[in-house]
């Protein structure tokens, strides 16, 4: 298939700011080219593909990003910045629909989902965060029952957000694991990665590491900096180490060194990367038992799910998280989480949405 991705609207891919979704564009992206797709990436001028993307053809568009939809009310209407990125990328991506079989959509925003119906060329959409807005949670049933098959999502937790008429398609997620390297002896280190946010509860895994007296440590971009003063001040000085944000290679070789990954969140986590990144390396997660984390995390094997928002519990879950074995958490990410398997299910998708367009 001749397959257009369209990335986020929110920042160029490697920096960051688009949160989980560059690490689905990247294994997307791969995973597709080695099972012999024809793949062009359409995404924020200055956007790096790694190596392992180099048959790609990436396109760049400038223009202002996309506010995320997460930091904004639940009943706040579709905004559109001037010179918005969102608007020239799709102006693009329909400009040069005839060259392709599919377009694959990873923004989540209301301007791609409400196109779907009036594109020549297929539109296919990885809805990538759970329910946070009332107008995407609208356009979202809208398309589901109008054109069911253009939808997929990460995890049931996910989809279980929004009104679907049938079964949701679950594609998971899928990374290199080439890229994360296993390692068996642990130091005594808590860690904890994401975008510091409040939606992520770092303050909840800053507070059982305080509990516990061990460091934690803590990768990713500073989206909120008031809220990391304020869960800095939360605990005794000297708990958190802030690392900030590090491309992948040196993320999983210090992540690898911690003994448990706490996982905190505070809203439907739609995914979780962190957690499969975390198992890769071999480090058991601490998790609460909300969104895609419930369905990553194998309670008693690769992980502890604790009640959500209850730090008592999570500081169980963390003591219990240290004796478990961690090859098994490798193990499991290499029998469910590969870039191979996820592309194969993207291809699926796609072919099947390609074929019933034809
Ligand atoms: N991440 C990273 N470097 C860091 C911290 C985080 O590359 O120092 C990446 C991480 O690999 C993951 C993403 O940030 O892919 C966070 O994704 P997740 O699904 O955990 O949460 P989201 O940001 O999408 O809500």
């Amino acid at each position: 298939m001749r397959i257009l991705v369209v990335s986020t609207p929110v920042g160029a891919l490697g920096s960051g700011r688009g949160g989980g979704v560059e690490i689905t564009a990247l294994a997307l992206v791969a995973g597709l080219l080695d099972r012999g797709h024809r793949l062009t990436v359409l995404a924020a001028e200055g956007s790096r593909l790694p190596e392992s993307c180099s048959g790609a053809v990436i396109w760049g568009e400038r223009g202002t990003d996309q506010p995320s939809w997460q930091h904004r009310p639940r009943n706040a209407p579709v905004e559109l910045p001037a010179d918005a990125l969102l608007g020239r990328l799709w102006r693009r991506a329909l400009t040069h629909q005839a060259g392709f079989d599919v377009i694959l959509n990873l923004a989540y925003d209301w301007l791609p989902l409400w196109l779907t119906p009036h594109t020549a060329t297929p539109l296919a959409h990885l809805v990538s965060m759970g329910s946070v807005a009332a107008v995407m949670d609208a356009v979202i049933a809208e398309i589901a029952r109008s054109h069911p098959r253009h939808l997929a999502f990460h995890t049931a937790a996910q989809a279980a957000d929004f009104d679907l008429p049938q079964p949701p398609r679950l594609v998971g997620n899928g990374f290199d694991l080439s890229r994360y390297q296993f390692q068996a002896e642990p130091e005594p280190l808590l860690g904890w990665a994401g975008r510091i946010a409040p939606e992520k509860g770092l303050e909840d895994a800053a507070a059982a590491a305080a509990r516990l007296g061990l460091p934690l440590v803590v990768w990713g971009l500073e989206e909120d900096a008031a809220y990391a003063r304020r869960v800095e001040a939360l605990v005794p000085p000297g708990t958190i180490h802030w690392r900030g944000f590090l491309p992948t290679e040196r993320l999983q070789a210090e992540l690898g060194r911690c003994a448990v990954l706490l996982n905190t969140p505070k809203w439907n986590e739609a995914f979780g990367n962190v957690v499969v990144e975390a198992l890769a390396c071999g480090v058991p997660v601490a998790a609460y038992a909300r969104g895609g984390p419930a369905e990553l995390v194998q309670d008693g094997v690769t992980g502890v799910l604790a009640e959500p928002d209850d730090v008592d519990a999570l500081v169980a879950a963390v003591r219990r998280a240290r004796g478990l074995d961690r090859r098994r958490c490798r193990a499991w990410v290499e029998a469910h989480c590969s870039q191979q398997a996820f592309a194969a299910r993207i291809e699926d998708w796609l072919s099947a949405l390609v074929e019933g367009h034809r």
